[in-house]
């Protein structure tokens, strides 16, 4: 845990969130500003800084985190239409929480 980490705090409880998965090792919450009428965040207990901070050690945690992304989808039904799966990368790649997060975006008609 990071003291100052939003999601930290969020998976803490410290803050609430619109939970609607979680197991030992990740969460799924609603993104608060959704940019698709179905946003989640797919969110790893540990914290890791971003995509340039994993390690070989990791690997475990960011299959379940693709695999939790694509079980959220078919629970929301939008698997069949289909969705979007993005990891923002740092500044310049538009991460602005800086604790790992995978975003699912669906639900167009
Ligand atoms: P990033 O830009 O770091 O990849 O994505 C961070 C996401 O977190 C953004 O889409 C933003 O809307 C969302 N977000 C920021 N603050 C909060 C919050 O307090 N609660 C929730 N649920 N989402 C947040
Ligand atoms: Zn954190």
């Amino acid at each position: 845990m990071q003291e100052e980490c939003l999601f930290c705090k969020i998976i803490n409880g410290e803050i609430p969130a619109d939970f609607i998965y979680k197991n030992d090792r990740l969460v799924i919450f609603k993104d608060i500003y959704p940019a698709a009428p179905v946003h989640l965040l797919i969110v790893p207990r540990k914290h890791i800084r971003s995509i340039n901070d994993i390690k070989e050690e990791d690997k475990n945690i960011i299959f379940e985190v693709i695999m939790a992304a694509k079980n959220a989808a078919q629970k929301m039904s939008i698997s069949e239409f289909g969705y979007k799966l993005n990891f923002n990368v740092e500044k310049g790649g538009g991460q602005m929480i800086f604790h790992l997060h995978l975003h699912l975006l669906g639900g167009w008609k």
